[in-house]
């Protein structure tokens, strides 16, 4: 789906854009407003309730941090970047999507106090130019869903541009290349696809995503332009073939792009939340990983049994392996033991996960593991 069929698809979701009154006149706003002409538009007063349904796009004046460490979780290995917070809240409907368990509300949101976004950001990357700074929006929304509406990741893009020591990642499951012109330094933008098994993109992922194939050609036609994509297999399911299906992942990938176009492929196992499985199973009755063997794991959130998770992560990274990915590859929330029966070693023994990441964002380490 290109950038323009993409937007036609939210015209048809989205009846109505409420807009707080503050940012009304917005650049973010009024590229909104062009955007969906059809759409019902209402200025919201600070007194009015703040909408709530599924169907409305809320442009909100957003008081909070836009720029956080991402939380990760307790007791497993986390990556270590730093989430930029653009919006919550996705036009996709994946069965598995944390932000069910996340957010009661079901209204889109985008934050268009840009200025306040940039004021908060660029200070903090001044004020720490020693450091490296790996971004991303893909924490709490899709980062592109609603880019041929907002034009939101081609504006960080021009943001980030005057600070070398920051690389930005858009992970999505959409096609949507308009912000790729944007970009003046290939190094410094990393794509992200989220990647799964063909019949679990098929029945797992709803609304506007791309096929399989459709994101790995975006990712190789990023490639071309000179920037490395990343990829996440997150999350790996647990379903009557599984190995089948991921067997055709890894081909196609390997079909499609070179180790060296990759910056780095993350391994997740499913897990959530214990109330988002009784969510899953009312929303999605027909999800079949949702009954595979889990146990409540350290950080409190439902997992695969540790045998399972091991074998099928396992099978997937020697997949990889063998297509010559090996040196990409990292485990996402997994434990040392864990590390060391899939990839042969943990964090520990290359100086921690988030400074090896940060070495293959910014294109100045080998890989993870062989
Ligand atoms: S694309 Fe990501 S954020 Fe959107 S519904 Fe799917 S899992 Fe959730």
């Amino acid at each position: 789906m290109s950038s323009a069929a993409l937007a036609t698809a939210l015209g048809q979701r989205i009846g109505r854009v409420v807009v707080d009154a503050s940012v009304a006149a917005s650049e973010l706003a009024c590229r909104v407003r062009r955007a969906l002409p059809e759409a019902a538009w209402h200025v919201r007063a600070p007194e009015e309730p703040a909408p709530c349904d599924a169907h409305t796009l809320y442009l909100k004046d957003f008081r909070g941090r836009f720029l956080r460490p991402c939380p990760g979780t307790s007791q497993y290995r986390c990556c270590g970047y730093h989430i930029l917070h653009i919006g919550e809240n996705c036009p996709l409907a994946c069965s598995y999507c944390i932000l069910q368990a996340y957010f009661d509300d079901p209204t889109l949101k985008v934050w268009a106090n840009w200025d306040d976004l940039e004021a908060e950001v660029t200070t903090a990357l001044q004020a720490s130019a020693q450091r490296r700074w790996r971004l991303g929006t893909g924490e709490f929304t899709d980062s592109l869903a609603l880019e041929s509406i907002t034009g939101m990741s081609a504006a960080l893009i021009r943001m980030l541009e005057p600070f070398a020591n920051a690389v930005l990642e858009l992970k999505s499951k959409v096609v949507d290349l308009s912000w790729l012109a944007h970009v003046r330094d290939p190094r410094r933008v990393l794509p992200a696809w989220s990647v799964n098994a063909p019949d679990m993109v098929e029945s797992e992922e709803h609304g506007p995503r791309a096929s399989l194939e459709e994101r790995l050609a975006a990712a190789k036609a990023c490639a071309h332009a000179g920037l490395r994509v990343c990829l996440h297999f997150d999350p790996i399911l647990h379903y009557p073939g599984w190995e089948r299906g991921y067997r055709q992942t890894v081909t196609a990938i390997a079909d499609t792009l070179r180790p060296e176009q990759v910056a780095y492929i993350s391994l997740g196992s499913f897990r959530c939340m214990p109330q988002l499985k009784s969510r899953i199973q009312e929303r999605f009755p027909n999800a079949r990983y949702i009954h595979a063997e889990m146990i409540q794991g350290l950080d409190g959130k439902l997992r695969l049994l540790r045998p399972l998770r091991v074998q099928q992560l396992a099978f997937v990274a020697g997949l990889l392996r063998k297509a010559g990915f090996g040196s990409k590859l990292y485990l996402c929330m997994e434990s040392d033991l864990v590390w060391r029966a899939v990839l042969g070693t943990t964090p520990q023994d290359f100086g921690g996960l988030a400074r090896r990441l940060e070495a293959l964002a910014f294109g100045d380490a080998e890989g993870l593991c062989r």
